[in-house]
Parts: C-alpha cells; sequence; structure tokens
C-alpha cells in the first residue's frame, strides 16, 4: 500500500477489523477521494468502510492513538472541498451505515445512520404522510451526515429553515472514540451549551456522526408550480415581495438567470414554458403548498401580477409532470452548467433587498474583467442566497483557469463583505473557500473557533486544513 500511515495502524487494523473493512484499489481512492466539485486531486491512503457506530469508534480511537488523519465522507455531493482526501489521509465512509428506523407519528421523528441518502429518508416517511424538509437538487446522493455537517438548506428554507431546525439529536464519536448522545429525545434542555447545534455546520471537524434523530413535518398535500420571465433581479424582488404581500403559502421562490435559463433548456431538449423574449433577464420558479383547488388567493395573484405588469410572462403548470419539468429547468442547472467545462464555483448571501444592486455588480465586474468566463447566476430569493458559476473556455488549462479564478475571486469577497453577507451560504468553507473566511468572519470569532477544534481535537486528527 503506498500509505501514509504509521507503521501499526495497518496492522491493528487488519487485525481488529474484517477483511472488507479497508480499500486502498486506486479505484476507490480515487472515488472516495473527491467531491463534486472536482477541483483537487484526490489522494487518501485509504478508504474504511465500518458498519456500525461500535466499529467507528475503535477506528476512531486507533486514529487517535497513532495521528492517523480521518476525512469523513458522505456522498461527497459538496464543491467545497469538505470531503476531498488530497494528503494521503484515511477517509472514513459512512455508506454502509444507511439503515431507517421506523417513522414514530406520534412525535413526528425518525431516527437515521448517518449515511442514509437524503432523498431515501424522504420516501421512507413518506408513507406515513410525513417528510424531513431538508430538501434539495442532489439529495439523490446527498447523505444526512453530510447534510447536518454542512447545515445544509434547500429549496424549501423559504417556509421551513436549514437543517439545524429539524434534527432533534445527534450520536457523535469523538475523535478519542468515545460516543456521545446530543439532546436524547428532549424538546426542550436548557443546560448550556447546545452541541448538537455546534457539530452542525462543522464540516466534520469536530466529530463524526453516525445516527440522528429527524423532525418531521406533514407531507404537503398539494403543491402549484409557477414559472415567470422578468426583464431583471429588481423584478424579482418586486415579484417576491408581492408574492409575500398576497398571502401565498410559499414553498421555494428560485431564481435564474438568462444563461442558467438557455443552458438547461438546452441541455435537457426542452421546449421553452414562457415566450421567447429578448428582454428577459431573470426567471422565477414559484411554488406554493396546501392550497386548496379553487383557491381565489392563487387566481387573484396571477391576475394582479399581469395587470401590475410585475412579469413578462408567465405559466402554471397544470399537471405533475408539468410542475416537474419546470423543477427540472431550476435543479439541473449544475448538472447542465457543469457537465462542458471546468466550473469554479461560489454559493454566496447578502440580505434580500441587496440583491438586484449586489447581482448586477457582480455580473459588470466579470464582464469587464474576465471577458473569458462564462457566468451563470441563480438562487434560493427567499434566503438571499446566490449561486455562481463560472465557467472556463472549452479549452482552458486548468492550472490557467484557476488562477485566473483566484485573481478574480478576492473582488468578489470583497464585494459580499461591502454588502455585509455570508461567504458560504451552503457548500461551506471545506478547503477551497478557506481564503474567503475572513471576508465573513472576524479574527476574534476565527480565534474563538480554533479554540473549541483544539478543546474537541486536541491532536487535530479529524478533517485537518478543513475550515480553519
Ligand atoms: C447540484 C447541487 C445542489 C445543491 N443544492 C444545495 C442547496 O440548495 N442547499 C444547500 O445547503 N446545499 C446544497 N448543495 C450542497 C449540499 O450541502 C450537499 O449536497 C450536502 O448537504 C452534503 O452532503 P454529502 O453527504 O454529499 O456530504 P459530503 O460532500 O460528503 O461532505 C460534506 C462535509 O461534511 C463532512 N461529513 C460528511 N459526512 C459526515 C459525517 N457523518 N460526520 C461528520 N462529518 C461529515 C465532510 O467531511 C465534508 O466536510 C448542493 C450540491 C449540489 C451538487
Amino acid at each position: 500500500m503506498n500509505s501514509l500511515f504509521p507503521k501499526g495502524f495497518t496492522d491493528q487494523v487488519a487485525r481488529d477489523f474484517g477483511p472488507d473493512f479497508l480499500d486502498d484499489e486506486p479505484e476507490t481512492r480515487r472515488i472516495y477521494g473527491q467531491d463534486w466539485s472536482g477541483i483537487l486531486e484526490p489522494n487518501p491512503s485509504a478508504v474504511a468502510f465500518p458498519r456500525s457506530t461500535e466499529q467507528v469508534a475503535r477506528l476512531l480511537s486507533a486514529c487517535f492513538e497513532h495521528g492517523v488523519a480521518v476525512v469523513p465522507s458522505g456522498g461527497r455531493t459538496g464543491l467545497s472541498g469538505g470531503a476531498c482526501a488530497a494528503r494521503g489521509e484515511l477517509v472514513l465512509s459512512l455508506v454502509r451505515m444507511n439503515a431507517l428506523g421506523p417513522v414514530d407519528p406520534a412525535t413526528r421523528t425518525v431516527r437515521v445512520q448517518a449515511g442514509a441518502v437524503t432523498e431515501a429518508v424522504h420516501r421512507h416517511c413518506e408513507a406515513l404522510g410525513l417528510t424531513w424538509p431538508v430538501d434539495f437538487a442532489s439529495k439523490g446522493s446527498s447523505t444526512v451526515g453530510g447534510n447536518l455537517s454542512t447545515n445544509a438548506g434547500g429549496v424549501r428554507v423559504i417556509r421551513y429553515g436549514n437543517t439545524r431546525a429539524w434534527v432533534q439529536s445527534i450520536e457523535l464519536v469523538t475523535p478519542q472514540g468515545e460516543v456521545l448522545e446530543l439532546n436524547g429525545e428532549l424538546e426542550k434542555n436548557n443546560t448550556g451549551f447546545d452541541l448538537r447545534q455546534l457539530v452542525m455546520g462543522a464540516e466534520g471537524t469536530l466529530g463524526v456522526i453516525t445516527s440522528a434523530t429527524l423532525k418531521l413535518v406533514p407531507l404537503p398535500k398539494r403543491a402549484d408550480v409557477l414559472f415567470f420571465s422578468l426583464t431583471d433581479m429588481e423584478a424579482v424582488i418586486r415579484l417576491f415581495s408581492f408574492a409575500r404581500e398576497s398571502g401565498l403559502p410559499i414553498s421555494a421562490f428560485e431564481t435564474l438567470s438568462a444563461a442558467c435559463y438557455r443552458e438547461s433548456v438546452q441541455f435537457f431538449g426542452m421546449s421553452a414554458p414562457v415566450a421567447e423574449l429578448a428582454e428577459a433577464g431573470a426567471y422565477v420558479l414559484l411554488e406554493v403548498e396546501d392550497l386548496e383547488p379553487g383557491d381565489s388567493r392563487l387566481e387573484s395573484f396571477l391576475e394582479q401580477v399581469f395587470s401590475r405588469a410585475l412579469v413578462l410572462d408567465g405559466v402554471l403548470a397544470q399537471n405533475p409532470r408539468e410542475a416537474r419539468d419546470l423543477w427540472k429547468l431550476r435543479e439541473g442547472i449544475a448538472e447542465a452548467v457543469l457537465h462542458q467545462s471546468l466550473v469554479h464555483q461560489h454559493d454566496v448571501s447578502v440580505p434580500v433587498s441587496k440583491l438586484p444592486e449586489f447581482s448586477a455588480r457582480i455580473e459588470a465586474q466579470y464582464a469587464r474583467d474576465y471577458p473569458e468566463f462564462k457566468v451563470f447566476i441563480f438562487g434560493h430569493i427567499g434566503d438571499g442566497n446566490l449561486h455562481i458559476f463560472i465557467r472556463a473556455q472549452a479549452d482552458a488549462k486548468k492550472e490557467e483557469f484557476l488562477a485566473r479564478c483566484k485573481a478574480s475571486d478576492s473582488a468578489l469577497f470583497q464585494f459580499v463583505k461591502d454588502f455585509k453577507g455570508s461567504v458560504s451560504a451552503e457548500h461551506g468553507i471545506g478547503l477551497l473557500k478557506k481564503p474567503a473566511l475572513p471576508y465573513s468572519r472576524s479574527a476574534a470569532e476565527m480565534a474563538l473557533m480554533k479554540g473549541i477544534k483544539q478543546a474537541f481535537d486536541p491532536k487535530g486528527i479529524l478533517n485537518p486544513g478543513k475550515l480553519i
């Protein structure tokens, strides 16, 4: 094995765990050493596949003793390099720990292992008319452990909030191999620091999440999906304000730039859902939940949207297939943009009212200073969360492209800071966003974060080099 592990460690693992526990085949190391960003060269020494919390605890205890660096790994759908292993680490994959416990309709909770796929949790709960309201395009591959570790948001944050609102308890294995149950079955618990909340968003730097009790909500009985074309982001915010004032139960309000819309329509070979108008610079997908058929609020909203000229054109999905197609236009953007060439991505947030000015300045800046980049802007308006995907020209050299991106990043991060925003609203800091952290966190905050890391992980074996 071309391993950076200290002598004695691999012997101990071979002795204490089964023969299929550790895999150091080049293909396995390549697959499990990288996330969907595809930017970093994967180079872990091996990948461990535990089946139980007890195995995770024993493994971490051995890693702690031998000083072996560990990268916790879920579905690897993050785009910040958080789950990447490029320096001979041991990847700890939770993929075999995907059990789904019984749904409790009385408490509206379900206990699942951390390797459970997000969408599998949804399907599991559907039968009892319940769902875990954490929902986004990568749900078919992402895992509960990754969702919690990045405090994932998604398309329904506008109605339900982020992941941290939907977790009752977490089972965490510390770097020393101790198993902690954080918060248990309690709804109310005012006994000091809430370590459960601290672990969420920690990107696997404080401990390994092995299972969690998730809070559930009733599955919406129906959803209406609308799609609009508008002139620009100013118009998007006007429509957003009006939709909120109208009292509609909004479950998603997503926007996409004209470049995203065209890319998605073309990539999926769809027919355009709204009229092709040269002045259309932005599009909106609006979803409302649980309106009774014939509820006059939707009809009246649509009448006013057109009579007040708030949009250029619009369509209301007439059946579930049309609704799915409209969602595909929005949720497929990443796939459509990523497939063609190298992409450098940002997931920033700024106050909602500042989105028009912010996105206009970003587009103008890139057009002026980096005309070779193709810029795609889309996101969740209710959260002020924008994705900015920068795509290289088809023949671009990776190193040159990354160097140009790095140069352009400082200006973007400074804009985010000027607008009092966050440099990472979704994928976390990982490795790729580390230079950006000081634009969103003060020196005093970062010193406190380092102190917390030291308290949990004094030898620094968990996800070293990530986040802080
Ligand atoms: C197309 C697309 C759309 C997306 N849309 C959204 C969105 O709308 N909103 C949003 O918030 N995010 C979004 N994401 C990113 C989202 O955060 C991740 O997809 C998901 O939450 C990460 O889960 P994962 O299992 O893939 O984690 P990974 O990528 O495997 O890991 C993410 C981080 O968590 C750590 N980790 C993983 N498992 C554990 C564990 N068991 N214990 C401790 N640490 C662990 C890893 O070390 C890493 O630091 C999107 C991603 C893609 C590709």
